[in-house]
């Protein structure tokens, strides 16, 4: 009520300003005042102020009254008005009243107008499990709400942290804006409208304040007009432009104001993640009442010590600040002791997981034979690069030690991960153990088979190829080196008897998906098991291989540019290898992100490029999550395409509901050139190495993410001649807007891997929720200092108290377990 008081008192200035002219608003001031009426009206409960003021607007119009009565009649009405807000009738406390007496209800005296926090102190423990049921105004539909959004109770809250806040003390007046960049203002909508300027339609509003009006434009969105309504009071900001001399918002940011507290409390006003059906005013006045009523007493699991030498505010203050920051610096430092605490917590784990491991019986050493890894090296129709040299000297350095490696192996798309890889697997089985090369997709799997073996074939003096195995004379002096791959899709029996020769030994290296770790899978002396692609492996997996022999080296391989102290973090558990430079010669791919009604032009280019003898690559959309959904929509396009499109060309299809035979076959012809153009679900999405393919056109690329679109471009430009990717979008979402440009602008992986962090969120991006790690909120990927200060008392604590068991570490052990429960290491 306030609220719409100060917006009917800034009409009236601004008409008084105006000399009465009824031009303060767009339309004349009657419409305003009747569509402010209803809105003014809408919480008043008590019926007599209702029924008399109704009764003095029902006889009110400005437009009549002459020119001189009219600033008596606007005091008139503003009186009126006034008359309406009663102190406290629609002032109810959010919290219900509970019977436990930890979070008692604070009596409120009625006459007092400042609304007290409504939960007394001291908490109890337990009390931040509290559901969100119990505050008033939360009923079970509304829990269910929440609940997507991860919120249960006290403690979610508090730790649903906003996605960023709105500066009110900087907004600026209307008549006081210039053309220029990101600017913001507070107005009351006075008109909304739909246009179709250059045939776009486009919703328009007429915001006012008590210095002028203007406009704001959402081009190409019309929808907006439905959410938009006169008398909406608005935070608005964007860029302003000068359009026929007058100033106008373009396509600015906005937001409805509807709690008129959060305004003037906090300068800063936070900005909550949302879903479909919370309203932001629900979701702020309830924040406001948890993080009042709960943050307070909060216990500070972080000890003093640490606090003190590393300048930290408490956890209260931390908890509050984070939502209701009396300024960017108390905002600052509450972000930086969060996400200390994030990324402490999360180094605790990783240390205590690493303790596990080197605790357990050590590995075996394997020594470099280097005759034959040169001969191996000269084989190879290239030179390694430097980067990949000096991983592979790591690596070999490692294998040495009778401690296990746990090695990540970091290097972009292409960078030559895999001879890599395949050295260190020879010379694991010239020392007499065998290997095992685990890839998350089947195709994927085969394919490292095939270029594994071919590789094995330069080095051998004779082959002998069998059923999905292969075997290698002259590498090794006394026997053939034996290689197979075992995938979930051969016959039963047939793996049956793969899996004995692995047992037997008679196999040397096994090629397979997650069949490797299965607990049918027994090795006779596994000595190194190599990872491909590990952010779809979770920490589970690696330590189930970790079973499967006398606990092997282990090399993880991933094209996730990952930067180097984030990494140790997250997989402070493995050591890191990067391959950071490109073999020589090789090409930035061309990335054009096309409008719809430029299909037809991007079928054209496909068909220059395949006249030129060059393949192409046609990534349909990610229908759903189905295989099944998806085969069916990548055959229903592959049809047509066939049948229509490119009818004069040699196509193929490629979908994860075909067996590995069929992959295979299509694959192969792919490879060799029979085909031109392959038409594929996603799943070709990692590591397919066809050097001839040359561009790519990549359908709804707005329903991937970035890191996946780098990869699926990473299957073009492995050749000599230049490389093209396409991206076709119908309907992007802003942020899909923002990402496609990303893609298109740079193909640095680091970059896009940074983008893509903002986009999706640590935890997601780093699998880390099936991995099990604590998931990151405040912590950002830039967080360098925070994240060293951080692995620095992690260690120190834990090199002093490992399994917290020192009194003033209680409260911090506890936390650990809350974070970790799955860590059973701690006790
Ligand atoms: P990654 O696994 O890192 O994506 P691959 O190991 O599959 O990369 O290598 C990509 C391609 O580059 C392969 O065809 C491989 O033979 C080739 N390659 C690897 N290292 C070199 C190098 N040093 N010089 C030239 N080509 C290389
Ligand atoms: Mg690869």
């Amino acid at each position: 009520m306030p609220l719409a008081l100060d917006k009917l008192r800034a009409v009236v200035a601004l008409e008084r300003q105006k000399l009465f002219q009824n031009t303060a608003v767009i339309g004349g001031l009657d419409k305003f005042l009747s569509n402010w009426a209803v809105e003014a009206t809408a919480g008043i409960t008590d019926k007599s102020r209702l029924a008399k003021f109704k009764k003095f607007t029902a006889s009110f119009n400005y437009a009549a009254v002459p020119m001189a009565e009219r600033t008596a009649a606007l005091d008139r009405f503003v009186a009126a008005a006034e008359a309406l807000e009663a102190p406290d009738v629609t002032s109810t406390p959010i919290v219900a009243e509970v019977s436990d007496p930890g979070y008692s209800v604070a009596a409120s005296s009625p006459k007092r107008s400042t609304p007290k926090p409504k939960i007394t102190a001291p908490l109890r423990p337990g009390s931040l499990e509290l559901p969100v049921t119990a505050f008033k105004g939360i009923n079970d539909t509304t829990a269910v709400k929440f609940k997507k959004l991860g919120i249960e109770n006290v403690r979610d809250l508090l730790y649903h942290f906003p996605a960023r806040h709105v500066d009110y003390s900087r907004t600026k007046r209307i008549a006081d804006l210039s053309p220029g960049p990101e600017q913001t203002i507070v107005a009351n909508i006075w008109e909304v409208r739909l246009t179709t300027p250059g045939g776009r339609r486009s919703t328009e509003t007429v915001l006012g304040d008590e210095t002028g009006n203007i406009r704001a434009v959402w081009f190409n969105n019309h929808f907006l007009a439905r959410q938009l309504h006169t008398g909406d009071r608005l935070v608005i900001s964007g860029k302003v432009t000068v359009f026929r001399n007058t100033l106008v918002f373009e396509s600015p940011e906005w937001e409805k104001l509807e709690d008129k507290e959060l305004v003037h409390t906090g300068r800063l006003a936070p900005v909550y993640p949302l879903t479909a059906g919370l309203y932001p005013r629900v979701v702020r006045k309830l924040m406001k009442e948890v993080v009042d009523g709960f943050a307070p007493s909060l216990p500070d699991y972080l000890p003093e010590e640490i606090r003190q030498r590393r300048g930290l505010i408490d956890l209260p203050q931390a908890v509050t600040q984070a939502h209701f920051p009396s300024d960017e610096a108390s905002k600052d430092a509450a972000r930086v002791r969060l996400a200390f605490d994030e990324l402490f917590f999360l180094q605790l784990g990783v240390l205590a997981r690493k303790r596990a491991w080197q605790s357990s019986q050590p590995g075996a050493a394997i020594p470099t034979d280097q005759a034959l890894l040169d001969r191996f090296l000269r084989s190879l129709p290239f030179q390694l690069t430097k980067a990949q040299e000096k991983s592979l000297n790591e690596i070999l350095s490692d294998l040495n030690r009778t401690e296990a490696m746990s090695r990540l192996l970091q290097g972009e798309v292409g960078s030559g991960k895999t001879v890599v890889a395949t050295a260190a697997i020879i010379m694991s089985i010239a020392a007499g153990f065998q290997a095992a090369f685990m890839a998350p997709t089947e195709i994927l799997a085969e394919q490292h088979f095939r270029s594994v073996t071919r590789m094995l074939e330069l080095l051998a003096t004779e082959t002998q190829a069998g059923d999905k195995t292969v075997s290698h004379l002259g590498i090794l002096p006394d026997r053939p080196l034996t290689v197979a791959l075992l995938i979930g899709d051969a016959k039963e029996s047939g793996k049956t008897v793969t899996r004995n020769r692995v047992k037997g030994g008679e196999i040397d290296l096994v090629i397979g998906t997650h069949a490797l770790i299965q607990k049918a899978m027994k090795f006779k002396k596994l000595g190194l098991a190599v990872i491909d692609e590990q952010h779809r492996f979770g920490v589970e997996q690696r330590q189930n291989l970790r079973q499967k022999g006398t606990n092997p080296h282990i090399l993880v391989m991933t094209a996730t540019p990952i930067p180097r102290t984030l990494a140790l973090t997250l997989y402070g558990d493995l050591d890191l290898s990067v391959i950071n430079e490109l073999p020589p010669g090789r090409q930035t791919i061309k990335t054009r992100w096309l409008k719809p009604e430029q299909r037809g032009s991007a079928y054209n280019f496909i068909r220059k490029q395949v006249e030129l003898k060059q393949q192409a690559f046609i990534i349909c959309p990610l229908v759903e999550e189905s295989e099944t959904v998806q085969a069916r929509a990548a055959i229903a396009e592959y049809e047509s395409l066939k049948l229509e499109t490119f009818s004069q060309y040699r196509l193929g299809l490629l979908h994860g509901r075909m067996s590995a035979a069929e992959k295979d076959s299509v694959m192969g012809a792919f490879s060799a050139g029979t085909l031109d153009i392959l038409v594929s679900t996603p799943v070709i999405e990692v590591g397919i190495d066809v050097p001839n393919a040359t561009v790519m056109l990549i359908e709804s690329a707005d329903r991937f993410g970035l890191s996946q679109l780098h990869q699926f471009r990473g299957r073009v430009g492995r050749g000599k001649e230049q490389s093209y990717c396409m991206l076709l979008a119908e309907n992007p979402s802003e942020v899909a807007n923002a990402r496609l440009s990303v893609i298109e602008s740079t193909q640095d992986g680091f970059i896009l891997a940074e983008e893509d962090l903002k986009l999706r969120g640590p935890g997601e991006f780093f699998g880390t929720r099936q991995s099990g790690l604590p998931d990151l909120k405040m912590a950002k990927l830039s967080d360098v200092p925070i994240l060293e200060m951080a692995r620095e008392e992690a260690t120190r604590l834990f090199a002093d108290d490992p399994k917290l068991k020192k009194p003033e570490h209680r409260a911090l052990y506890e936390e650990l377990i809350r974070v970790w429960p799955q860590t059973g290491e701690w006790s």
